[in-house]
């Protein structure tokens, strides 16, 4: 008979523990429930994995695990699956993989379905107990007659009647009068009455919808490629509700959490059927709800972020990836998985579509329907008669900035404000400037802790490494030659700054991360905007995602030149996105929208593609450039990062790496080890191993065998190591 029970247990170690199931068990364990053990001195709660009738332990040294926590798997199966998939696809611990899948307090041994504590009178031996009880119990007497009409009353039914009703309980239970159990608590979630109806939608809106509806019930990769304001979010509304309509629930996937509530209010406002919502800014308890009620199938729609492609549902019919370019659905620490290409993997196990949508495709999934043209869904105009905004490069060779500021954007901002339109300026550089200079000697503000320079913070009078969280007070004196020192270059606050100068009457705000920090900022300052009561708006990328300000009709891109040099492989791209992203911001109401782009290359072949071939012909020549180069979507990649307080340390253990993972006739190519592009950070130094190889057979093979390895090298013990499977930024 087979009793080892494997167990996934969160712990950083590559393997599962075997344990004997807990004595007196009388059912086998299902996998997928969770299970209490020992481990070590602690007890711990895992996720059993599998039965076999074998370990490799000896059994008298196995332990026997406590008691099982669920009678029933946590996960869906496919969800069950995905993770197992994923932790071997991502080359991560299972006991993570689980952990980092289960809401907190699931992890830590709730339970799986909401209930509430209920006691029942046994009404044959009600005169009798009331015969027993002493006359001056006056207080038992009353839970008694509470509960004599036999029913079950949970704790807001009986806490009215005196304070200390529990421990009254208690004893009419010792005595046998009465019962309690748990019963499973279902109350009904919210729903506001929605006011919204369905749009009217235009013919490639509602070819894209027939299309998503057409492949409801099998598996999918559809990409809804529509120009920014071409009410994707329509499709995805209408896409939605034929799914719920015949019994199936919806994931939606968003990038940022300050995304989602604009797109779950959007979605209130159309939907009767209850929705929940999964992202880093709930609390346990919120957590634990929704995800509670997206497993019981009472959650009819899940929106969420990142990690909410690892919700378990009770009947899942359609995902949708909205934004899924977006960097942020790659997880860039621990286990580093792309909901993304998740959400696609999880589909397949479904049997569902996914519908990724963008106005810039990640390249991935640009090369994916070039080769399945069918799965290609496109808008290429505004929605609603609204424009596509013009693009325009302003050569700051001709037209020298002062302050950040060239003439002719200084002109264009002054007549969009004239004409009462709202400008969006769009820097990707918080702070005042990002280097405070010593004209005298040379000298400028190193971190002390990376190879990065500090950025002036003039507001908080502070200079701070965006790199690691050291700061120190800004100083005004060189300290090497005692000069004056000043600060360079531009960030937002120092362009707000400028342009308070400049347009005194017109009122401005600044999002980013320093200025809207806190809870609730962000939302207070966007209504700022809707209001119509900022003019001007200077931001980071926290501005240029998702947001819809119908009156903003001039966006200036104030630096397009940051990432136009950069060897990473994936610079040109980003840097695409993120310009039309921006300028997508432009014109989306009745206004017509312009756009300005400041550079000192206009006759750089990426602007210039953009400019005139938009998106798709850039995604053209970049997919070309990327084929020659052998780099993805035409290769697979594994990086294998290391760092410790010294760089020789980190690259001796990827040098050993290197040696083990050499083999004739390897498919797989390895680069390196090098040193990071930052090689110190935080104080410590990082190396990295580059994997490549064609497809993902042989890296994935050559994965399985090396970790192995590198976990029992006595020198895995002096360094941090990583593996990074499909890493998006090489550094
Ligand atoms: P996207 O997500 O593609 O950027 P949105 O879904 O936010 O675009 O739509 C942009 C705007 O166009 C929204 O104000 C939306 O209400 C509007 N819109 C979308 N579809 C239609 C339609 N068929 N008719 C009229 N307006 C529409
Ligand atoms: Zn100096
Ligand atoms: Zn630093």
């Amino acid at each position: 008979m087979s009793r080892i029970l494997r167990i996934a247990i969160d712990t950083p170690l590559r393997r599962l523990f075997d344990y004997l199931p807990p004595a007196h068990l009388n059912v086998t364990p299902i996998p997928g429930i969770r299970i209490e053990v020992p481990f070590g001195r602690r007890r711990v709660i895992g996720v059993l994995i599998e039965v076999t009738d074998h370990s490799e332990v000896p059994e008298s040294k196995l332990r026997r695990a406590y008691q099982l926590v669920d009678n029933e798997p946590v996960f869906d199966e496919h969800l069950f699956n995905l993770l197992q998939w994923s932790a071997q696809y991502y080359r991560h611990p299972i006991g993570e993989v689980c952990a980092a899948a289960l809401p907190g307090a699931l992890a830590r041994g709730a339970a799986l379905t909401a209930s509430r504590e209920c006691w029942q009178l046994n009404r044959e031996i009600f005169a009798q107990a009331q015969a027993a009880l002493p006359r001056n119990a006056t207080r038992l007497h009353a839970l008694l007659n509470h509960l004599s009409d036999g029913a079950w009353h949970d704790a807001t039914s009986l806490s009215g009647i005196y304070p200390e009703w529990r421990a009254g309980l208690r004893t009419l239970e010792q005595r046998g009068y009465v019962q309690h159990t748990l019963k499973a608590d279902t109350r009904p979630i919210d729903v506001a009455s929605p006011q919204g109806t369905p749009l009217k939608l235009s013919g490639a809106q509602q070819e894209a919808v027939r299309r998503i509806v057409d492949r409801v019930g099998q598996f999918a990769t559809l990409l809804l490629h529509g120009v920014t304001g071409s009410g994707k979010t329509e499709i995805y509304l209408q896409a939605i509700d034929a799914v719920l309509q015949r019994g199936a629930q919806a994931l939606v996937l968003a990038p940022e959490i300050a995304l989602t509530p604009q797109l779950v209010a959007r979605f209130r406002n159309r939907f009767s059927h209850p929705i929940a919502v999964l992202h880093s800014g709930l609390n346990d308890s919120e957590r634990l709800s929704s995800w509670r009620d997206a497993r019981n199938g009472q959650a009819r729609i899940v929106i969420g972020t990142r990690s909410a492609i690892f919700t378990a549902f009770k009947n899942l019919g359609l995902i949708i990836v909205d934004e899924e370019h977006d960097a942020s659905y790659k997880q860039q620490e621990g286990f580093r998985y792309s909901a993304r290409d998740l959400a696609i993997t999880r589909a397949q196990r479904h049997g569902i579509p996914v519908v990724l949508g963008s106005a810039t495709p990640s390249l991935e999934s640009m090369w994916r329907v070039r080769q399945k043209p069918d799965d290609l869904l496109a808008l290429p105009d505004r929605a609603g008669g609204a424009q596509t905004p013009t693009l325009k490069l302003v050569d700051l060779r001709q037209h020298a900035a002062n302050q950040g500021l060239s003439t002719p954007v200084m002109m264009s901002i002054r007549r969009h404000l004239d004409a009462n339109g709202q400008v969006l300026l769009y820097l990707n550089r918080r702070g005042f400037a990002p280097v405070l200079f010593c004209p005298s000697c040379g000298w400028s503000a190193p971190c002390p802790r990376c190879d990065a320079r500090l950025t002036v913070h003039q507001r908080r009078h502070k200079l701070i490494c965006h790199h690691c969280t050291y700061e120190q007070p800004l100083r005004n004196e060189c300290p090497s030659c005692h000069a004056e020192v000043k600060a360079v270059g531009q960030g937002t606050e120092r362009i707000e700054e400028t342009l308070q100068k400049i347009y005194p009457d017109a009122p401005l705000v600044r999002i980013d991360r320093d200025s809207v920090s806190r809870k609730g900022e962000l939302d207070a300052t966007l209504a700022k905007v809707h209001a119509g009561e900022a003019k001007l708006l200077v931001g980071t990328q926290m501005l240029s995602k998702g947001h819809h300000f119908p009156e903003v009709s001039l966006v200036v891109i104030l630096d397009a030149d940051q990432g136009l040099f950069s060897t990473e492989f994936r610079a040109s791209e980003r840097l695409a996105q993120s310009i039309l992203q921006v300028a997508g911001r432009a014109g989306r109401g009745d206004r017509p929208g312009e756009v300005l782009i400041q550079t000192e290359y206009p006759e750089h072949p990426l602007l210039q593609r953009l400019l005139n071939e938009g998106y798709i012909g850039f995604a053209e020549a970049a997919l070309q450039e990327r084929q020659h180069a052998h780099w993805p979507p035409f290769s697979r990649i594994a990086l294998l990062r290391a760092e410790a307080t010294t760089l020789s340390v980190a690259t001796q253990f990827l040098h050993k790496a290197r040696h083990l993972a050499q083999q004739p006739h390897s498919k797989v190519k390895i680069f390196g080890p090098a040193p990071a592009p930052m090689t110190r950070r935080a104080g410590m130094h990082r190396a990295q191993l580059l994997l490549h190889a064609n497809s993902v057979g042989p890296l994935q093979n050559l994965l399985a065998s090396l970790l192995p390895q590198l976990e029992a090298l006595p020198d895995a013990k002096k360094v941090r190591w990583s593996v990074d499977v499909d890493p998006i930024e090489l550094f």
